[in-house]
């Protein structure tokens, strides 16, 4: 089986196997003891020299200098749209990767998008590729139900791009039923569990009001999961992995920020009080569990306690999944996400590569949410040096390897959403903050 999960993440979650279900009284019984990481401990030296410190200096590069140019940043989109059509086009189906997070699910999904936005002439007939994927991604996951409903690896993720592509009734009956599906997910995380549905739900509101409740319950169920930590006066999900084997991660792909995004955009349908308790339970979380550095903040990935500035693992996830909570009055929790930005910057663009998972675009949208809260123009400035690097990065990694598989999360097309809002001084994210 292909491997489905972020290979950025801890070597436990490196295995072929999909979580499976697990019943909610058998998640609440587990010893959720935590030893993953010490929020508590200090730094006594330099972060770039002891073992505890909060990046790591060579998961990254230094930021170009070369001026931005929106002109270069839209022949980018333009060039890399085309690049996309033709590559689609002569690809072997057999050999194409298949859901929203990397495979032509995803692709369809951006090159509709992007088309919508202005560029490029779409040439490829999306839909039954889509289609045929999504089949053959419920035969992967035919004994994995839980993973199988999920957006950006599981059947919603193609019900959404087909309805995109060909809206109508029948198929937005499907894309709801879908939904629907996904209340109660063990894996309690927003790549391979309910979240994505959440999200997806809100987006849909308008088109499905009765979405609503559905919206309630996932968000009960989500409370449901929630523990209390053992080290702290704050709160965690136990997100499952597929060993079987629970962590406290903290991040936006497998962890408590991506959950909770999920609430955050399901404030309109709960109640004032239900509100007011969520963001205190969110933003205490993340100063109880930040590590420091002088004027520098970030996370530990979870378990194996290591930092990672990444869009998926650590600050720049964080700040993109819960910076909406900043400006309600808490000047702590202000000036960490604030510091978290700025350490974003100090530790440079990401040597990994350009793409938005875990790559310099992904990290430059934190900047532009930065921006988008603080109205300071430095935000933008360090978006768009972030912008100009990682295009440098694709262009470069393009001459050494090839154009590669075209991919939404981990290749070029994320990189175009993110140059697309450089231009505009938008800070949306695409899955996670639209559809
Ligand atoms: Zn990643």
């Amino acid at each position: 089986m292909e491997t489905i999960f972020d290979p950025s993440l801890p070597y436990a979650w490196q295995t072929s196997e999909v979580p499976g279900t697990l019943a909610l009284s058998t998640l609440m019984s587990i010893n959720l003891r935590l030893t993953a990481f010490d929020p508590k401990r200090t730094h006594s030296k330099s972060f770039r020299y002891t073992q505890w410190m909060i990046f790591e200096p060579t998961r990254h590069i230094p930021v170009e200098r070369s001026p931005w140019n929106p002109l270069s940043a839209a022949a980018y989109i333009e060039e890399t749209f085309e690049r996309t059509e033709r590559a689609v086009a002569i690809a072997s189906p057999d050999q194409t990767r298949l859901p929203l997070y990397d495979g032509i699910a995803g692709v369809g999904w951006a090159q509709h998008r992007l088309h919508k936005m202005g560029f490029g002439d779409m040439t490829v007939d999306y839909l039954p590729l889509v289609e045929q994927a999504r089949e053959k991604q419920a035969k992967n996951l035919r004994d994995h139900d839980a993973v199988s409903k999920a957006l950006l690896v599981g059947e919603l993720g193609f019900r959404l791009t087909e309805h995109n592509l060909a809206p109508d009734d029948h198929l937005l009956v499907s894309l709801v039923r879908v939904i629907e599906a996904n209340e109660y997910n063990p894996a309690c995380e927003l790549l391979s569990g309910s979240p994505g549905s959440i999200l997806v739900a809100c987006s849909l509101i308008d088109d499905v009001p009765s979405l609503q409740s559905f919206i309630r319950r996932a968000v009960d169920q989500l409370e449901a999961q929630l523990c209390f930590s053992t080290l702290g006066d704050y709160r965690v999900w136990m997100t499952r992995a597929p060993s079987g084997r629970f962590y406290d991660l903290l991040g936006m792909a497998h962890g408590f920020a991506g959950n909770s995004l999920s609430i955050i955009r399901a404030f309109p349908y709960l109640s004032d009080a239900a509100v007011s308790n969520w963001a205190e339970t969110i933003t205490r979380t993340f100063k109880r569990t930040a590590s420091r550095e002088g004027n520098l903040a970030n996370w530990p990935v979870g378990i194996d306690g290591k930092f990672l500035v990444q869009q998926c693992h650590g600050a720049p996830g964080i700040i993109c999944c819960v910076g909406e909570l900043m400006n309600r009055g808490d000047d702590e929790f202000d000036r960490l996400i604030l510091d978290a930005g700025e350490l974003i910057w100090q530790a440079g663009a990401l040597e990994k590569g350009s793409n938005f998972c875990h790559g310099t675009a992904g990290n430059g949208y934190a900047f532009l949410k930065l921006f988008r809260a603080t109205e300071d123009q430095l935000w933008l400035d360090r978006a768009r040096a972030f912008a100009v690097t990682a295009i440098s990065q694709s262009k470069e990694a393009r001459k050494k390897e090839g154009s590669g598989q075209p991919s939404l999360w981990t290749g070029d097309l994320g990189l175009c959403f993110y140059l697309e809002s450089c231009i505009e001084q938008t800070a949306a994210i695409p899955t996670l903050d639209y559809f």
